[in-house]
């Protein structure tokens, strides 16, 4: 049995960011263990990538881990003499090295910090979450007995949007699950079609390695919508005040921002000017409304919101105006074999007819949006003994404004929180940096100071 003042559970950003913070606002006499398994805690999946063409869809100007400290990813890269700036969307695998380096330096520091225990092993069930004893169990037999926790463990990958039985099993071979272990390129011809399903930020990654990589062949992209990332455009237009309050009526705020998006010079300015009132935006919305939005809005609000650099849109509208990658509006429906290749087949938008597309490849790059519970042993497990339960929208967990998980019997102050993605359901923005630091200071503070 390790015993410790407070466990993080998990090895990516959020885990990482919290940590730094617990350090800063912590008793030297306390001690954090951080369980994941992973190589280089604070990478995660965002920051494992080592292709250098992945790059971050924020500018580095924005991307410093402390809430307080904006500059310090920039100091950082000075330090080392990158020449990048603060409006520079710099590769994904240097921000990942930033963070690791950062969590480094704090662990090493000696003067007056806690102490940190790095695990590696997964957190597989949990034996009791009460007021200052938590109890978990790990993939290593190893139990941990501890007074706080904070939950870090991420989204959950989603998997290709089709019926069960929609994948043939002799074609299992050619679907590729995870698209961010790089790998899957290995193997594929040069010339070959490539289907990509979902049109996203993690498929905008897989188009641009795939060109790095120098694939002639054509790429085929599916998705309800064919919406893409909008680019960013540097230099920025200053964010204007957001023309919308808490409070209102959905239909009333889209329209607001119609109209002040059309008065505006650049409609990104209006977006950005959302950014510090969309989480009361979103927790002033009855469960009614926010399902609607999430039906009928969150895809505009998405590519919207989260940008791409402006060279890799650039590098998007060469493909599709050489006539290489081709954009699809539609469902999938099957995927089954045909000789050496899969053949996708889909529901067509407009037509409402099947369409028949052979690929390679077929990549689910439907990305990681939701924490499913389900998918989480940890997490069904915890939910089973009603120490959590989910958001009433099943994004993720119920916690409330202050990150504090809410068990299956309602409101338990157990000195439990959770934190990124797997809070959507609360805060609805916080899956990018700017939003998980500041939730990371927040919730260092309120352990620290009941510690
Ligand atoms: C491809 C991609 C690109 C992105 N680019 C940007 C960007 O440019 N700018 C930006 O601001 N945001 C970006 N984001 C969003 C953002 O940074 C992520 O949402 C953020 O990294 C979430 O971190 P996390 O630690 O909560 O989750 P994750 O990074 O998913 O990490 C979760 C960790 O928990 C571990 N874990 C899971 N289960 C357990 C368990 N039972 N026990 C212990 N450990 C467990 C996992 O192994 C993993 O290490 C990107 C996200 C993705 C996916």
């Amino acid at each position: 049995m390790t015993k410790a003042d407070i466990a993080v559970l998990g090895a990516g950003f959020s885990a990482t960011a919290v940590v730094v913070n617990l350090l800063e606002y912590l008793h030297p006499e306390r001690t954090i263990a951080v369980v994941g398994c992973q190589n280089g805690f604070g990478r995660g999946v965002a920051y494992a990538t080592d292709d250098d063409a992945h790059r971050l869809n924020v500018p580095a100007g924005r991307m410093s881990l402390f809430a307080d400290r904006p500059n310090d990813l920039i100091d950082w890269l000075a330090r080392r003499g990158d020449a990048y700036g603060s409006d520079d969307f710099i590769p994904r695998r240097l921000f990942g090295a930033y963070v690791s380096d950062t969590l480094g330096q704090g662990i090493q520091r000696t003067d007056n910090r806690a102490r940190v225990r790095f695990i590696d092993a997964q957190a597989l069930r949990c034996h009791a979450l009460e007021a200052e004893r938590q109890i978990f169990e790990l993939t290593n037999a190893d139990v941990i007995e501890v007074g706080k926790s904070v939950l870090c463990l991420g989204g959950t990958a989603a998997g290709l949007p089709v019926v069960q039985g929609g994948v043939d099993a002799a074609v299992r071979d050619l679907v590729v699950e995870n698209p961010w272990t790089c790998g899957w390129m290995d193997g594929l011809d040069i010339d070959a079609p490539v289907f990509i399903v979902g049109a996203g930020l993690t498929a905008v990654d897989q188009l641009v390695s795939l060109r790095k990589r120098g694939h002639a062949g054509p790429i085929h992209m599916l998705s309800r919508h064919a919406l893409m990332p909008h680019a960013h455009v540097v230099p920025r237009s200053a964010a204007i005040e957001s023309p919308i309050s808490p409070g209102g009526k959905l239909s009333e705020m889209l329209n607001a921002l119609r109209v002040a998006a059309a008065r505006s010079e650049d409609w990104r300015s209006v977006v950005d000017g959302l950014r510090p009132v969309t989480q009361s935006l979103w927790q002033s919305m009855s469960i009614d409304e926010r399902r609607r939005f999430l039906r009928h809005a969150s895809g505009w609000w998405n590519i919207h919101r989260h940008r791409m650099a402006p060279d890799i849109a650039g590098v998007l509208d060469s493909m599709r105006a050489s006539g290489q990658l081709v954009v699809h509006k539609g469902w999938l429906e099957r995927v089954v074999r045909e000789g050496q290749n899969a053949a996708v087949i889909y529901k067509d938008r407009h037509s409402r007819t099947s369409r028949r597309i052979a690929a390679q490849r077929v990549v689910n790059c439907t990305g990681m949006e939701k924490c499913s519970v389900a998918r989480v042993p940890l997490l069904q497990d915890m939910l089973d003994k009603a120490f959590i339960r989910q958001d009433p929208l099943g994004l993720g967990l119920a916690v409330d404004e202050q990150s504090r998980i809410q068990s299956g019997a309602g409101m338990l102050d157990t000195g439990a929180y959770a934190m990124g993605p797997m809070t959507v359901g609360q805060f609805w923005e916080i899956f990018a940096v700017p939003d998980i630091r500041v939730q990371a200071r927040d919730v260092a503070q309120r352990v620290a100071t009941a510690a």
